[in-house]
């Protein structure tokens, strides 16, 4: 049998010691350590939080810098925001970029991904990723391009791209420095009544409303 040293994929373990900040938690070397000398212990490394509004219900957390778990800390938001709302509410979960764990925790048994995306080299990949896995969980998706008029030639890329792969656009929205001013004044943008962003999340919803599988 291997030992823990070998069977450990993250190179936590050397010379009989395990290093705690290369460790993933993964539980392989306590399978095959013959003396059960290693367990695995729970740590806590976030708080949630179930905050009301007037329009529903947040159910948020708040982590530990550097801590681990995010794709379990999103999975644990989730069952809470079930908890918490009526069986036939809608529940929007914000994604956190990338294709990581947290964002595998998010698309997983959505009905919907609306990728937001913006109108650069870089934000193209990251669609063309994060697409790659919305088909592998057969998740309906719709694209929106913040910021679309920064850059049209780019926007116009990201649209034929869309065309191409039959997605649909279902908003631009333009850049507008009332957004700014609702992050530092903790005010949402639908407060903002003469924003032009706050317009065009409007019409996108209905737009996403008319599309959505029935
Ligand atoms: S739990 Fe996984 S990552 Fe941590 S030391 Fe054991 S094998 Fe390595």
């Amino acid at each position: 049998m291997k030992s823990g040293e070998e069977v450990c994929k993250f190179g936590a373990i050397k010379n009989w010691t395990i290093d705690p900040f290369s460790c993933e938690g993964c539980g392989a070397c306590t399978l095959v350590c013959p003396q059960n000398a290693i367990k695995l212990v729970d740590e806590k490394t976030a708080d949630t939080f179930i905050t009301k509004t007037d329009k529903g219900i947040i159910s948020r957390a708040m982590m530990g810098i550097g801590s681990d778990g995010s794709g379990k800390l999103v999975t644990e938001l989730r069952k809470n925001a079930k908890r918490f709302t009526e069986n036939n509410s809608i529940v929007i979960l914000d994604g956190s970029p990338g294709i990581g764990c947290s964002v595998i925790a998010s698309i997983t048994d959505t009905d919907i991904a609306l990728i937001v995306t913006e109108p650069t080299r870089s934000g193209l990949d990251d669609l063309k990723r994060i697409l790659e896995l919305a088909e592998h969980f057969e998740t309906q998706v719709m694209i929106c391009v913040n910021k679309y008029d920064i850059n049209p030639d780019m926007t116009s890329q990201i649209e034929n791209f869309a065309r191409e792969k039959n997605l649909f656009v279902v908003g631009k929205i333009p850049f507008d420095k009332l957004v700014m001013k609702s992050v530092n004044t903790l005010r949402p943008i639908t407060e903002f009544a003469e924003s032009p962003a706050r317009k065009a999340i409007e019409e996108m919803w209905v737009r996403m409303n008319s599309l959505m599988k029935k």
